[in-house]
């Protein structure tokens, strides 16, 4: 099972991806995790992605396809794996398909969570994770790159017949079973 799970910060993909990652025992791959981690860990990557983190910015194409190429090449993904944060741009949706292709491996699902602007606004503020770019002007910032360099990745999933709406409002167990029921459809 090979899934992506999308939305725009705050749609609460971490939380369904971990609790699909527990249900369908695949790894969770979360490149704001990763990032995040880096940084916390003072590492070479860590040092060169903090400021991006912190404007809300895209980390670079190149940078993250690398990054997640490089991470799937590990045995623990061969059963399929929870993509989180990846692809978010058309150029990253491309890069990625070339990869499937290349191991003859196909998309199950692209699951894309859908909550009203003003909810999302208000949940970032209000989980308390203490993320640096969870600030007013921070969360704006990357709802702006949201519309403008991710949205677009709908479009090409849709196109490729594979996209699903999953209503992203209610509660998490409710949103869940929603999910549930697409990937028993
Ligand atoms: P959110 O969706 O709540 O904004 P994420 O944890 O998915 O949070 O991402 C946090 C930040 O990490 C993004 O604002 C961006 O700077 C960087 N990032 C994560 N994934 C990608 C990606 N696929 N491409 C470019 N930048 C990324």
């Amino acid at each position: 099972m090979r899934i992506i799970i999308f939305g725009p910060p705050g749609a609460g993909k971490g939380t369904q991806a971990t609790l699909i990652s527990e249900k369908y025992q695949i790894p969770h791959l979360s490149t704001g995790d990763i990032f995040r981690s880096a940084i916390k860990n003072e590492t070479k990557l860590g040092k060169e992605v903090k400021s991006i983190l912190d404007s809300g910015e895209l980390v670079s194409d190149r940078k993250v396809v690398e990054l997640v190429e490089e991470e799937l090449q590990d045995e623990t993904y061969g059963e399929g794996y929870i993509l989180d944060g990846f692809p978010r741009t058309v150029p990253q949706a491309q890069a990625f398909d070339r990869l499937l292709e290349e191991n003859n491996e196909d998309l199950t699902a692209f699951l894309q969570l859908r909550v009203p602007e003003e909810e999302l606004i208000d949940r970032i503020l209000n989980r308390g994770e203490g993320r640096s770019d969870d600030t007013k002007e921070g969360v704006q910032k990357r709802l702006s790159v949201y519309k403008e360099e991710t949205e677009p990745v709908v479009d090409y999933y849709r196109k490729k017949g594979v996209a699903k709406e999953v209503d992203g409002t209610g509660s998490i167990d409710d949103i869940f079973e929603r999910i549930n029921d697409i990937l028993a459809g």
